[in-house]
């Protein structure tokens, strides 16, 4: 079964090496109960590890079955330690957190037995090991025979057609180490092949055959005179025999139930550190949150500043004379006209053109007084500028024609006038001035821009011409541009169209699609800018993440080395790492995002004006963030869990 030629290990030391091992041969058929004595740094255990390929020789040849094991990869001595091998160490090397029963069936787990056949079976075993009362009992919670007596079970789980004790009896008393050494040979008596390890020449005398090994070279390999050969079984037989490992389900199952191992392991690691954990936790939490209540606030003012705008109307150009506003000559330039505009409303790219005048003025109504902006206007101008009317209606083109004397108030006006909401403004003959007025309408309140304290009302802008400016120059031309036109095209075929008529540019034009624009544009360097600080947020999270995974990997390289020894896979090593870093990094996403909602909510009752608006995608993209995180600054440390060397590992305190 097993066969050893030439075998040597050798440690770096220094600048040379020192060789541990040297020309071991050796060969062990199955069923044979070994002992393999020797003192202490003799190599006993190094050549154990050989043999259990935890371990591979610095040269020689270890077949084992007949297949030389130097080809085999990592995983494949994995499922060789996993299929043939069950490891007994001196210190039990059982996972404090884990049960009796977790402890035994791990091994089963990493060959993927369904779970109800495997805690069967290790329930079965520490059952037949004397130990039916401490299934549920964690390490600390057992003696250290019971402990030692836990790990054979956990050797034989998997069926071990080879036993590998190495000092198995060392750290425990005489009546302990009897009962060990005899279900040793109650399993070798079961047709298991047991390999024992031990400096004892007392205990060495239990075995069949006994290879004395001294400095690293076998001195002495007889069959031991003092065996009897049928000092087998007396109790009740164990009826563990070696053979083939239980059937193992379809490789998906076993995918899954491997995965629930790491999400296991990966819970109980994060609730054995749980200040840590929370700790960690809150990086993300902070950063995921943060991201979410940002997007949400962005999307928000976003969206109440684009309505804000859109009070102004939309796709309108408005023309002032002057070059700009405050231009002091823009009142004595008379060159804005009506020809002007009506000659625009030919144009094509036109949908809409109003005049306006404006000047300002007393209202009087009854008792009260109250000054005014007069804005002479065309019929077209609530449209173009979007107001809406509270009640009664606008003017219309026959208005203008005929110079009419209907007035539209705006809500400031109405409110100041009839101060008695009961009181209807449609009907009453208010004085502009000295001009008697009959209102017809009331506007809305304007959102956003327009809105102002200032009284306006609207008249023909005819009306204000003839009776209150005696003057036909315009205040400016409002223009609405047709839907399918770009405004900035319209801006300047507008502006090279009053050049050719005016001769000269004494007009400037004001493009709201411009402001929007650049609000727009405000608004997304904002965003980007939120977007910005919210990864740099992340990354730290991620980084904590990062750090305290590399704190759990080397807090339990042990761990490592006892799940890679039972044959844990490099992968099964690798997943279990990282879902404890996904695991990490997905509850705080769940966390922030609630976070987020919470701000949102709380901002809402208290009144605020920040409006978070949450999107679906940012919260989904919020899960996929913190996944990511936890992939990426886990792997690294999962990574360097995966690759440790098994002997290494166990070897670490
Ligand atoms: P034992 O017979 O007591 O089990 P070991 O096989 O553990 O002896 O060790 C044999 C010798 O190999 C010792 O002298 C030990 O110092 C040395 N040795 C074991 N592991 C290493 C290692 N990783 N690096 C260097 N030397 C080692
Ligand atoms: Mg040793």
């Amino acid at each position: 079964m097993i066969s050893l030629h030439g075998v040597g290990r050798e440690y770096p030391a220094g600048e040379g090496t020192v060789a541990v091992l040297a020309d071991i041969d050796l060969d062990v058929r199955a069923g044979e109960f070994v002992a393999i004595m020797g003192a202490s740094g003799s190599g006993k255990s190094t050549l154990m590890n050989i043999l259990g390929c935890l371990d591979r020789p610095s040269s020689g040849a270890y077949r084992f079955k007949g297949r030389s094991t130097a080809e085999l990869d990592p995983d494949e001595l994995a499922e060789l330690r996993r299929e043939h091998f069950g490891f007994i160490f001196q210190r039990y090397h059982l996972l404090s957190e884990l049960s009796a029963v977790g402890n035994t069936e791990i091994p089963a787990i990493y060959a993927g037995t369904p779970g109800a056949v495997r805690q069967e079976r290790a329930a079965a075993l520490l059952t037949r090991l004397g130990l039916a009362d401490r299934i549920a009992h964690r390490p600390g919670q057992l003696s250290g025979g019971q402990q030692q007596r836990v790990s054979i079970a956990r050797a034989l789980m998997n069926g071990a057609d080879v036993v590998l004790a190495d000092e198995p009896t060392g750290a425990l008393d005489r009546r302990s180490g009897e009962e060990v050494l005899k279900i040793l040979a109650e399993l070798n008596a079961e047709g298991h092949t047991v390999i024992l390890v031990t400096h004892d020449a007392q205990v060495a005398r239990r075995a069949r055959r006994i290879v004395v090994i001294s400095d690293g070279r076998i001195v002495s390999d007889e069959p031991n005179p003092a065996e009897s050969g049928e000092d087998g079984p007396a109790g009740a037989s164990l009826g563990t025999g070696p053979g083939p490992t239980p059937p193992s389900v379809g490789r998906l199952r076993a995918f899954v139930a491997r995965f629930e191992e790491s999400f296991h392991m990966a819970i109980l690691a994060m609730l054995a550190h749980r200040m840590r954990t929370f700790l960690t936790m809150l990086g993300i939490v902070i950063g995921i949150s943060s991201v979410v209540a940002m997007v949400a606030l962005g999307e928000g003012s976003r969206q109440k500043v684009l309505s804000n705008i859109s009070s102004l109307g939309t796709n309108t150009l408005e023309i002032f004379p002057g070059k700009d506003f405050g231009d002091v000559r823009s009142a004595r330039i008379k060159t804005l006209v009506l020809a002007d505009a009506e000659a625009l409303a030919r144009e094509t790219w036109v949908a809409g053109v109003t005049p306006t005048v404006s000047t300002s003025s007393t209202l009087r109504y009854g008792a009260i007084e109250a000054s005014a902006q007069v804005n002479g206007v065309g019929p077209d101008y609530f449209e173009v500028k979007a107001t809406k009317l509270k009640t009664g209606r606008f003017f219309d083109a026959g208005a203008a024609r005929a110079m009419s004397q209907e007035i539209v108030i705006d809500e400031n006006s109405a409110k100041t006038l009839f101060p008695d909401p009961s009181e209807s403004p449609i009907g009453k003959v208010i004085l502009v001035g000295k001009v008697p007025c009959t209102i017809i309408g009331v506007t809305q309140k304007q959102q956003g821009f327009g809105a102002s304290g200032n009284l306006s009302v609207f008249l023909a802008y005819t009306t204000v011409q003839v009776r209150f400016l005696g003057d036909t120059s315009l205040r400016s031309i409002l223009l609405r541009v047709a839907d399918t036109v770009d405004t900035t095209l319209a801006e300047q075929a507008a502006t090279a169209f009053l050049i050719r008529r005016h001769g000269t540019k004494d007009f400037f034009v004001l493009n709201t699609d411009d402001i929007r624009q650049t609000i727009t544009a405000t608004t997304t360097t904002l965003a980007l800018l939120i977007a910005a600080i919210a990864v740099i947020s992340l990354v730290v999270g991620g980084i904590g993440v990062m750090n305290i995974m590399l704190v759990s990997v080397s807090e339990r390289v042990k761990e490592i080395g006892v799940r890679m020894a039972v044959g844990a896979r490099r992968s099964d090593i690798l997943r279990q790492f990282l879902t404890e870093a996904v695991l990490v990094c997905l509850i705080g996403g769940v966390l922030g995002v609630a976070v987020a909602l919470a701000a949102g909510f709380v901002f809402a009752l208290l009144g605020s004006t920040f409006v978070f608006v949450y999107s679906a995608t940012t919260i989904l993209a919020a899960f996929g963030c913190s996944t990511l995180i936890g992939v990426v600054f886990g792997w690294l440390p999962a990574h360097g869990a995966a690759r440790l060397d098994p002997v290494a590992a166990l070897a670490r305190d």
